[in-house]
């Protein structure tokens, strides 16, 4: 595998497809995947080739384009940021799955049904779906020694924003990969490890970028098919921060306060059936025993009081307000004060 260890030495003319960006430009335009009945299948690229030296990141949102506050966060970077001042190059995807953007589709796209963040690497012998995973990997990620993919609950999901890093075993690399998620993070880091109680996503664009040797993390922030503006800016500052340790944009990083670690997560889910009154908010703290929420029949009588199995933080909320059995209710984190870490310790603020 083509080492990623090294800053390219300039910044070269960076193609994907037929767009281009010369040193100092940037272009837009799209790539070309497959087609439909009525028209091209196609991937927005933007491309800004810094006119100083630096990295390569890739920037990518709408994986699930029903996740807008990581798509607008995307599309006002490319349009803040400027070969002028830029150091390296930013390779942006405002919406990688634009059918699933036009038909305000959650999880799944329309084409095939098949969910982008769950089939990778994919494969262009597959359906549209797989052949998106895969042209998107090879042709676009790979092109980039970092990688931040941008996301935030799907439809129906209310979510406590957190940064996430799938850990290789190449400790180059997952040093960085971990300041990524660190700096990102207003206070959530999720480290995924194979064969622990937190393993990664299988099938996730993030997991197989790291993979072919790209630091890429998983950037979480909104939820529900809403956008709102503080989630967008979860977003921008978290995006800001890495840039500026990657020295590609002027200023220094910060991280504000004690973050955690997560080392678990469980879900609290229904036995029971009938109209759900949640009892907690996203982002609390929860103990052991208290309740999770009161499930009541088509009668308004009670028959399920969910208790929380575990202390733990709302991680992600269902929306939905009428469950089934087996229907979950609420995901918790487990976590950990985050150890000392030299690489971002030195942009510790206190509060
Ligand atoms: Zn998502």
């Amino acid at each position: 595998m083509q080492s990623k260890e090294n800053k390219l030495p300039a910044q070269r003319t960076v193609r994907i497809g037929e767009v281009i960006a010369e040193r100092g430009q940037k272009t837009r335009g799209f790539l070309q995947v497959g087609e439909t009945a009525t028209g091209p299948i196609q991937v927005p690229l933007v491309l800004i080739n810094g006119e100083r030296d630096g990295p390569v990141l890739c920037l990518t949102a709408g994986v699930h384009a029903t996740e807008y506050p990581s798509i607008d966060a995307l599309m006002r970077l490319t349009r803040e940021l400027t070969p002028e001042t830029l150091c390296g190059t930013v390779i942006a995807v405002p919406v990688v799955n634009m059918h699933m953007f036009a038909n305000r589709l959650g999880f799944v796209s329309p084409i095939d049904g098949l969910n982008l963040n769950k089939i990778a690497p994919g494969g262009r012998g597959g359906s549209i779906s797989e052949i998106l995973a895969e042209v998107l990997l090879d042709e676009v990620i790979t092109q980039a020694e970092y990688h931040i993919d941008m996301h935030a609950g799907d439809l129906g999901e209310i979510l406590y924003a957190f940064g996430g890093y799938p850990m290789t075993g190449h400790m180059g690399r997952d040093r960085r990969g971990e300041a990524l998620a660190r700096l990102f993070s207003p206070r959530l880091v999720a480290l995924y490890r194979e064969g622990s109680k937190l393993p990664a996503a299988a099938g996730s664009i993030v997991l197989e970028a790291t993979r072919r040797g790209v630091v890429s993390i998983l950037a979480e922030s909104g939820g529900n098919g809403t956008l709102e503006e503080a989630d967008v800016q979860v977003h921008l500052a978290g995006v800001r921060n890495i840039m500026r340790y990657l020295k590609m944009i002027d200023g220094s990083p910060e991280i504000r306060g004690q973050q955690l670690i997560a080392t678990e997560r469980y879900v609290t889910r229904a036995a029971r059936a009938g109209l759900v009154r949640l009892k907690v908010s996203i982002g609390e703290e929860v103990q052991r025993g208290q309740e999770a929420a009161e499930i009541c029949n088509v009668w308004g009588d009670t028959v399920e009081r969910l208790t929380f199995a575990r202390p733990g933080i709302t991680g992600l909320i269902w929306s939905h307000k009428a469950v089934s059995t087996g229907d979950p209710i609420v995901r918790c984190w487990i976590s950990e004060p985050a150890p000392h870490f030299a690489e971002t310790d030195c942009f510790m603020r206190s509060k």
